[in-house]
């Protein structure tokens, strides 16, 4: 069964939103900037968009994923667009802690949708998980049983640069370690810090050790191994994760979003040969690619 943790919707939505946060700009001319970037926009019928992420997942042989609505104007969309496929694709959401609003209407729509978990940004939205405001959606995800998704270390949205915003978000902004006490605060809370931490990986290592209630995701191609002093290799990220967490908290993730690309099968194959060449074994791999995930989530 193979199940993956890291899959973002990325709709129309999701790009129109980038262009609010281009000012006085015609949305349209900034479509045919990202476009000419090499990005598709889907068309305005998302569950045409959510149909087209299960024909991706069956030509990848894909069971399950779950899939990200990563801006807030999304939340809504993905909900409803991803509820004929309870049990293949199941639902996380974008909140910005600071904005109220945001959290009270996630909290409304839970009965409706069921989210399985909340995405959460500090170095896009700049705040600290030791804040008030992180606090508050940490007990709303304990209210509905979400599993917090905390993205630290190195943040990178490639299409704003191609709308003439910083893509970058420096590492400084979300450490692990920010979320030691919090995670300890909340021993019944899961936490799922993506990409080995992004650039932290030592830190990502001493709160695994630390905060039993605390999963890593595998997504993505994790190029910050090669920024890493000394740079390291994934094979052996691979086994000082298991080391540390354990085989239970390591979920498969291939950070998959962006069309015309669809399902990145390519790290998926990736992270297979990675983790044999690691010396996984096939119960370990079993475990990461999809039977830690559906016991996180209580499937
Ligand atoms: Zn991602």
């Amino acid at each position: 069964m193979i199940f993956d943790a890291h899959v973002h919707f990325f709709g129309r939505e999701f790009y129109a939103f980038q262009t609010t946060l281009v000012a006085r700009e015609d949305p349209e001319v900034i479509f045919g900037r990202i476009r000419a970037g090499g990005f598709e926009i889907p068309g305005a019928d998302a569950k045409a968009h959510a149909a087209r992420w299960i024909a991706e997942l069956d030509r990848n042989r894909v069971d399950r994923a779950v899939i990200f609505a990563s801006s807030p104007n999304e939340v809504e969309v993905v909900g409803a667009a991803v509820k004929s496929y309870p049990r293949r694709l199941y639902p996380y959401a974008l909140v910005n802690p600071k904005a109220a609003a945001q959290v009270e209407l996630l909290d409304k729509l839970q009965s409706q949708f069921h989210f399985k978990g909340i995405l959460l940004f500090p170095a896009l939205h700049e705040f600290s998980m030791q804040s008030p405001e992180a606090e508050r959606v940490i007990k709303l995800a304990e209210k509905h049983r979400m599993v917090v998704f905390v993205h630290c270390g190195k943040l990178r949205i490639p299409v704003r640069k191609l709308i003439g915003l910083s893509a970058d978000f420096p590492a400084e902004r979300s450490r692990p370690r920010d979320l030691e006490a919090v995670a300890n605060a909340h021993p019944k809370a899961r936490f799922v810090v993506p990409h080995f931490g992004s650039g932290w990986f030592e830190e990502t290592m001493a709160l695994g050790n630390a905060c039993a209630n605390v999963y890593v995701d595998t997504s993505g191609s994790n190029g910050w191994i090669l920024e890493h002093d000394p740079p390291l290799a994934l094979t052996e990220v691979f086994k000082t994760a298991r080391d540390v967490f354990g085989i239970d908290r390591i979920l498969y993730g291939s950070d998959s979003g962006v069309f015309p690309g669809g399902y990145r099968g390519d790290i998926m194959q990736a992270q297979q040969s990675t983790m044999a060449a690691a010396g996984f074994t096939d119960d370990d791999r079993r475990a990461v690619m999809g039977f830690n995930l559906g016991r996180l989530l209580e499937i």
